[in-house]
């Protein structure tokens, strides 16, 4: 285990399997000093991605099943429920109420209300949750299942309302800031809004185009403009958020 205060930067939410060389951005990780959550989009990933970053002192991976993929990976669950007995990292999961993805809604919920169960029982469990179009729903069901002692919820690209935020927030919920979302004046006005110690900050690379984990250290100078802190005092504070996180994170 790494000591955090020598990490250089935090990327909360990287899809590290989906790039061309998985392997490469994990040592480009652990040369560069970025402390990172490898998220995977079905069960069947993580041991692969394990192997892969089992070398590495600052890339974790989490077990998921992404809500996009819920309908023709609904079967999976058993061995995510499994994966999650094993390790106190879970992600990519939640709720997407896009149109193309209404007919597994659902199954959805489903899935998302035995993960948060699963990882309630069990405790020290960290989750990196999408809410798209459905941050209300993802709320209500952290409020439903989970107690804020037991699981840490990280919401990654939140593009909820303010007044959803406030709710997620004093529910004890994280939330990981990327590139994007500090794009359009709504998206500033929105992380603008969020507690100074829930922030984390994430990439999603590589669906946004052109990220790689090291990109945080701009995302951490653009974050720290919005929330009216320098680079050094923005750092010291995601770095506080990110020592929590990993520290409640327990097998
Ligand atoms: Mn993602």
């Amino acid at each position: 285990m790494i000591d955090i205060g020598e990490a250089r930067g935090f990327d909360f939410h990287c899809h590290v399997d989906l790039y061309k060389d998985p392997q490469e951005i994990i040592r480009s990780c652990d040369r560069d000093g970025i402390v990172t959550l490898a998220v995977t989009t079905t069960p069947k990933a993580w041991q692969q991605n394990k192997i892969w970053a089992s070398a590495s002192d600052y890339v974790h991976v989490a077990a998921g099943l992404h809500p996009e993929l819920a309908g023709e990976h609904a079967d999976e669950l058993p061995l995510l429920e499994r994966y999650i007995g094993e390790t106190p990292f879970v992600g990519e999961v939640g709720l997407d109420r896009s149109p193309q993805y209404r007919d597994s809604w659902r199954t959805q919920e489903e899935i998302f209300g035995r993960v948060l169960q699963v990882s309630n029982k069990l405790g020290g469990r960290v989750l990196s949750i999408h809410s798209r179009r459905a941050a209300n729903q993802v709320i209500d069901m952290i409020r439903d299942n989970v107690r804020p002692g037991r699981v840490l919820c990280i919401l990654h690209w939140f593009s909820g309302t303010i007044g959803a935020a406030a709710k997620a927030a004093e529910l004890g919920c994280y939330f990981s800031v990327n590139d994007r979302m500090l794009n359009s004046d709504a998206g500033k006005a929105l992380v603008s809004s969020l507690p100074l110690d829930r922030l984390l900050t994430e990439t999603d690379g590589p669906f946004i185009k052109n990220s790689v984990p090291s990109t945080v250290i701009q995302t951490t100078e653009a974050l720290g403009k919005v929330c009216g802190l320098n680079a050094v005092q923005m750092k010291d504070r995601l770095c506080n958020n990110a020592r929590r996180a990993l520290e409640f994170a327990k097998t």
